[in-house]
Formats: structure tokens, sequence, C-alpha cells
């Protein structure tokens, strides 16, 4: 998606650990009219796949499903992040490995929101070794809802996500990241010359 392409390159900032930074428009403060475009590519992308809802993890993943939901007008969910140790009632669960953070959180769906019978597509704003959409996947896989695809915003190609997540369903990313330089703040996308 040139548009989001030319924003990252504008906007973003690499930092050191391999991190894009994209608080100005993304992560942060959110411009709600690329948020558009950037669901309407989702719908583009996805045409002809039956979606009834949409999941996504708290917190940056919210901003963008909920703009892909109106788009495809479809309800959408998020996965909570949770610490806490006994986890009662009637929620599905599983553990994620924080990229940002570097420490394990469980997270959970409640099992009102989804079940047999949704069509489920994934929507998040990074993968990158994929842990947060692995949870997820497990969450939808546990539900007995079946799994359309997933929609990133960005994918970071160079990490191991992408190709775990294709595995498994039709993944969707709208910028893939082949490489990036701190010193310089070079950023290559896949499909550069
Ligand atoms: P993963 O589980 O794929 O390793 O990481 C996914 C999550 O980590 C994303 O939901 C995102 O919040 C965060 N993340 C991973 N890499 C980056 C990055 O380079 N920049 C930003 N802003 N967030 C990232």
């Amino acid at each position: 998606m040139q548009l989001l392409k030319d924003r990252i390159r504008k906007d973003g900032k690499v930092k050191e650990g391999n991190v894009l930074k994209v608080d100005s428009f993304l992560n942060h403060q959110m411009d709600v009219k690329l948020f558009r475009e950037i669901g309407k590519e989702f719908q583009r992308r996805f045409a002809g796949e039956e979606i009834t809802k949409i999941l996504t993890i708290e917190a940056s993943g919210i901003g963008i499903a909920c703009i892909a939901a109106e788009v495809f007008d479809v309800p959408v969910v998020f996965a909570k992040k949770t610490q806490t140790k006994n986890i009662a009632g009637d929620v599905y669960t599983t553990k994620v490995e924080s990229f940002t953070h570097g420490r394990i959180y469980d997270i959970i769906v409640a099992k009102e929101f989804l079940g047999k019978g949704d069509k489920v597509l994934l929507i998040d704003d990074f993968l990158a070794n994929g842990k947060a959409l692995e949870g997820l996947v497990q969450l939808v896989e546990d539900s007995g809802a079946e799994l359309v695809g997933a929609g990133i915003v960005v994918e970071k190609g160079f990490q191991p996500g992408g190709d775990m997540l294709r595995k498994r369903t039709h993944l969707e990313s709208l910028a893939i990241v082949e490489s990036m330089n701190e010193k310089t703040g070079e950023i290559v996308f896949r499909g550069d010359e």
C-alpha cells in the first residue's frame, strides 16, 4: 500500500532493537483518515471472503480494528491483556510473550463474544515475532470459530512472524519492512527496487 509506505518513510522512526516507531500516526496519535484507507485496503484484499467478526488485541490494534470493522460492517472484539493469576469464568485464554516488553501475559476473550459460527478476521498494527497473532489464532481455534485470515498494517519481514502465520492462514500485510537502519533511518520495503 503505497500511501502507507510513503507515510512510514516520512514519519516513521527507526529505534534500537529493531523497533519502528510510528507514534505520530498509528500507535499514539492516530490518523483516522489513513485508518479509513487501511480499512478499505483490507476490504479489497479480503474481498470474496465471508467475514462476520474482527478480532484484535489491546491496545494498539484497537483503533485500526474499529475503523476496519466499520468498513466491513461487522462487530469488533479485542482480546484483553490481564495479569490476573486465576482467570475464572467464561473466557478463552492463552499466554502471549510480549515483543515490546519482553514478558509473558495472559490474553482473554469472553466466550459470549467468540464462538462457533463466527468467521474471524484478525487485525493488528504490527507483526514481528508473531506471538500476539499466534495467541489470537489460538483463541479462535479454542472457540470453534473459523479463522478467515489476518490483516496486518506493518510486517517486519526480517522477523519470523510472517512466515509462521502464512503457513496457518491467509495473511495480508500492507507494508512489509525488509530492513531498517537505525543509524541512517533508512527503511527498505519488500517490493522496492
Ligand atoms: P509480535 O508478537 O509479533 O512479536 O509483536 C506484535 C506486537 O508488538 C504488536 O502488536 C506491536 O504492538 C508490538 N510491536 C512489535 N514490533 C514493533 C515495532 O517495531 N514497532 C511498534 N511500534 N510496535 C511493535
